[in-house]
């Protein structure tokens, strides 16, 4: 199975080189060469199955040879080990054929974890291999640090240090990420916004003395170690309801297109998926683009479903690869004109786009909404991403076909918004209930790169 790039100018990787590279060197994202198909038989099979035997079927195909097949099975067992839940994303239903997929029943509480723990121990496991060691770093407005942490947390041959802006995380994520012990994971509290983070640490990619000298190693959303993983759970909800005999459709709170674009995937797989419906928030540049109004920056409003407050969608180049026939010469084309300020769509890809994806928008009053109307309807208490999602899903579902809708965070990640909606304080899961008291270990850094580098250059293990 060999990897290649969306903008066609990189070379063709292996599973485990283009999970440990991330961006292509042509700026593109990997993709697989050829999508692997699953028989309406295999697909059957996996009824009843334990969700890392899911896992390990789904996935086995996307590895080619880089790992034996025990030691993916046991990279798997050891990556969902500390979820809350047996079935690790188990489905509730909420009303005549609506089902809420729950994905948070990780470590850090949103879905993110399905991702980051599997590649968490891929990365191990390849570097362990190779007598090599890497530093990871990333920015992170909330979600995505404390899943880094919890995932690489222990791990002898990886760094990670995470820069989150000083004061403007909430309380939850904050300790999230300052309260992990494990000496190789840091936290670091730059005075500055989250663009700042974003910006040093693109800075420090661009530091190619740094870069090679701590071995800098990515783990953003683009990994596609991390799009695959997610591809699982559409199988595991989609045959608990009876496919492949039955169709389903699914609706995904989305940021950065990478979630929804594991659906595309599955469907791509042999899953049969009717309609996979993209829910964003006020920031709806996706919905906008999907109506067939082109893709135009504009300014990001910071919402109450912040994971999903994006100005650019950055997996969203892999489904127009795909809209336009793989012409990697003509998503360079489009990606060029993204630097700019944005493009439009031709028309054969709008075609292409709108056979796989549906879209609805979700205002910040209608998120509130729903998490009041979805408590007294149902008794669940949704989190705002996931009450982005409900909203939208009720506006495209059939009552022939079940709808299953991603809940991408549990309520208590973000307790404000969903007492403001609930009237209810939602508390946290028992297994965390101390999160309150854990000791916080954190460095508070100037925006500044040079302190930034000679940081991380004294804080790694060598
Ligand atoms: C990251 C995130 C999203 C968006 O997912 P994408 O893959 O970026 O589209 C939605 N909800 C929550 C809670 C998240 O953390």
């Amino acid at each position: 199975m060999k990897y290649i790039s969306t903008r066609g100018q990189a070379p063709e990787l292996t599973f485990e080189d283009a999970m440990l590279t991330g961006l292509a060197r042509d700026g593109g994202l990997y993709v697989p060469a050829e999508i692997p198909q699953m028989s309406q038989d295999e697909i059957a099979a996996l009824a009843g199955l334990s969700y890392e035997e899911t896992a390990f079927r789904v996935m086995r195909p996307f590895i080619g040879d880089c790992f034996t097949d025990e030691e993916f099975r046991a990279i798997i067992a050891r990556a969902y080990a500390g979820f809350g839940h047996a079935a690790r994303a188990p489905l509730k239903q909420l009303a005549p054929n609506h089902f809420l997929l729950e994905l948070f029943h990780g470590p850090t509480l949103a879905f993110k974890d399905f991702a980051m723990q599997l590649i968490g121990q891929l990365f191990q496991s390849a570097l362990e291999r190779r007598g090599d060691r890497v530093t990871i770093a990333g920015a992170t407005s909330g979600d995505t640090g404390s899943a880094a942490m919890e995932a690489f947390r222990g791990l002898s041959n990886v760094d990670v240090f995470i820069l989150y802006p000083h004061g403007r995380v909430s309380e939850v994520q904050r300790r999230q990420m300052t309260t992990p012990q494990d000496a190789n994971v840091h936290a670091l509290a730059v005075d500055g916004d989250f663009d700042d983070c974003q910006a040093r640490v693109k800075d420090m990619f661009n530091d190619f003395d740094f870069r090679d000298g701590v071995k800098l190693a990515g783990v953003n959303s683009i990994n596609i170690a991390r799009v695959l993983a997610q591809v699982v759970y559409y199988f595991s909800a989609a045959v608990s309801l009876g496919a492949p005999q039955r169709k389903v459709s699914f609706t995904v709170p989305t940021g950065n297109f990478g979630d929804i674009f594991a659906g595309f995937i599955a469907k791509q797989m042999g899953l049969p998926i009717d309609q996979l419906v993209v829910a964003t928030n006020q920031n709806d540049i996706l919905h906008r683009c999907l109506s067939g109004q082109g893709y135009h920056k504009g300014d990001t409003q910071p919402s109450i479903s912040p994971s999903m407050d994006i100005q650019v969608s950055s997996n969203f180049e892999r489904a127009l690869f795909y809209a336009y026939g793989k012409d990697a010469k003509a998503i360079a084309q489009l990606m060029d004109e993204l630097k700019t300020g944005g493009f439009d769509v031709s028309q054969g890809a709008m075609q292409a786009l709108s056979e796989t994806y549906a879209s609805g928008r979700t205002s910040e009053e209608e998120t509130l909404a729903t998490i009041k109307s979805e408590l007294a309807a149902s008794g669940e208490l949704l989190c705002p991403h996931g009450a982005v999602g409900v909203k939208v899903a009720n506006e495209h579902r059939k009552a022939d076909v079940p709808m299953i809708t991603l809940a991408t965070a549990h309520p208590a990640k973000f307790p404000a918004a969903v007492e403001d909606a609930s009237g209810i304080h939602p508390p946290l899961p028992p297994r965390m209930s101390d999160l309150y008291e854990r000791s916080e270990r954190v460095t508070r850094i100037a925006n500044d790169l040079a302190a930034l580098e000679n940081h991380i250059r004294k804080n790694i293990a060598h």
